[in-house]
């Protein structure tokens, strides 16, 4: 118990319940630290309920019940860790954090139910929460929105049951249970008439699979505004379907105009695209680091922040470069100093696939545990390239690659170079010796790799560890479950024994 890392086992904090036996200790100085950003989470909740519109938002949602399971959402995200590990972790989920309250409090002051402020509502745009923000940054004057993000992902996040009500009630309504959890609990939410109903117009994507697209569909028909479906190419490498994905990237732009009577203005969006791409800059930067034996940004902290990053802010919010610039200041005097963020650095990983989003703390588990370091994941390598700022052309062709390689379709869609090819060259880029592959068991979209995956990693010497969850559905494969499928691969094949054997096995199921 102190201020080096891995100096407490930290698995005799669980009690089988709710709460912790007690805080961490990290010695005093980031003890003092962690304990102050803690009480600035309660001082933001606290703030939240300060406006009348923000009560009412509270009181007539269920699903804002998850909420109150903020502060303990990040006292899981950082776990055992100290110095700068900590400080990035809570500086950069901290925005998120922050952001996700801005978007609850817009919601609220345009929902009829609450604030009904009517010319606040008919500037808002609705994006599906698979969409990309990007596009936005060329409508100034109006507002982006997405409401199953606050409603059903963060939720599921922040609490692991958050959205087993909205799940069953689409099971009741005759749906089998072996759709994904994702469109089910939406299907759910609409079911129970539990999204606020907004927005002047909605724009979504062409996802993936059949699940998504038919939580798309009831969602369309509930809301009842005028909806876009952005049907961009699944086969995003071929040259062939560029200039077409291109276009309904315009047409997207001329469904927004036609509705809000905006005009879509270049100098504002090639500026949001200037932030975009230092934004991007950054996060290589943060992948150069990773490459040698001091990693920093990584695992839990890089994949929770980017997405915040390249989804929601989409260049568009000047605090996230702020921040990408303050993260890469404190990973830079990480790596000067060589801190480590667990004691004994043992195996090099990726995570890979669907990860369970009840379960997004599993890599610093996998850390604390058994020195596994979680490099980085699936969906942090989704936007890598630069968009064009100057030539109009090129750049809808940029934008419509991004929106072809959005979040759930760059990997698990697009054949076998995005899905296969592209995780053994980020191996070889990073030195990875191990992969966890997550198996959403609600998710065929990777099933068809999987004979494939194996095959390569045994022909390159790389450890395969796969772990089976269900999404939103911890009821089907709980996080006790994950953990043991990886403690029987680290035992049985790798004979290794556990940095923390108090974190091996211990019950969190009644955990948020
Ligand atoms: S996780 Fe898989 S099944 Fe679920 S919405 Fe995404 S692509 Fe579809």
């Amino acid at each position: 118990m102190g201020k080096a890392v891995g100096s407490e086992p930290l698995g005799r904090l669980y009690t089988g319940k709710k709460p912790r036996r007690r805080r961490e200790w990290r010695g005093l100085k980031d003890t003092m630290y962690d304990y102050f950003r803690w009480l600035g989470y309660w001082k933001t909740l606290i703030g939240f309920t300060l406006s009348i519109n923000n009560i009412k938002g509270f009181l007539r949602y269920r699903w804002m019940l998850n909420y109150l399971a903020m502060p303990d959402y990040m006292d899981r995200h950082t776990e055992g860790m100290r110095g700068v590990q900590l400080r990035m972790a809570h500086q950069g989920l901290g925005l998120i954090v922050t952001d996700i309250c801005e978007m609850l409090k817009k919601i609220f002051r345009a929902d009829p139910e609450v604030g009904n402020d009517k010319a606040f509502n008919s500037k808002i745009v609705l994006f599906d929460e698979n969409m990309m923000s990007t596009l936005m940054g060329g409508f100034p004057n109006l507002i982006w929105l997405s409401v199953e993000v606050p409603a059903v992902y963060t939720c599921s996040m922040l609490n692991q049951t958050g959205v087993t009500y909205y799940v069953e009630k689409t099971q009741e309504y005759g749906v089998p249970s072996d759709v994904c959890p994702m469109p089910a609990a939406e299907l759910g939410v609409t079911l129970a008439d539990d999204f606020p109903l907004i927005g002047k117009c909605a724009v979504q994507c062409n996802t993936t699979c059949d699940g998504s697209l038919m939580g798309n569909g009831m969602e369309a028909r509930s809301f009842k505004i005028p909806t876009f479906q952005l049907a961009v190419p699944i086969r995003h490498r071929q040259e062939s379907v560029q200039e077409y994905a291109a276009k309904e990237v315009l047409n997207a732009i001329h469904f927004i105009e036609e509705q809000t009577g905006e005009t879509f203005d270049w100098n504002a969006f090639f500026d949001s695209m200037k932030r975009f791409n230092a934004e991007t800059r950054e996060f290589l930067e943060w992948m150069d680091l990773s490459k040698t034996d001091y990693p920093q940004m990584m695992g839990v902290t890089l994949a929770l922040y980017r997405y915040g990053v390249y989804q929601a802010a989409g260049g568009r919010n000047q605090a996230f470069l702020d921040m990408d610039r303050k993260l890469t200041k404190l990973a830079m005097k990480g790596w000067q100093e060589k801190q480590m963020a667990a004691k004994e650095y043992r195996h090099r990983c990726m995570t890979w696939g669907v990860q369970a989003a009840y379960y997004t703390a599993l890599p610093i588990w996998l850390m604390n545990c058994w020195g596994i370091v979680p490099i980085a994941d699936m969906l942090t390598t989704v936007s890598t390239e630069m968009v064009n700022t100057e030539d109009k052309d090129q750049a809808l062709l940029d934008l419509a690659y991004l929106y072809e390689n959005m979040i759930m379709r760059n990997r698990s869609n697009g054949g076998y170079e995005t899905g296969v090819e592209a995780l053994f060259s980020y191996c070889e880029q990073l030195r990875i010796d191990m992969v966890i592959m997550y198996v959403h068991m609600g998710c065929k979209a990777m099933a068809g790799y999987h004979g494939l995956f194996e095959e390569e990693a045994r022909k390159r010497g790389i450890h395969w560890i796969w772990v089976t969850h269900n999404l939103m559905c911890p009821q089907d494969g709980s996080r006790r479950d994950m953990r043991m499928e990886i403690n029987r691969y680290m035992r049985t094949v790798l004979r290794e024994e556990p940095l923390d054997p108090s974190l091996e096995d211990f019950d969190d199921s009644e955990n948020w």
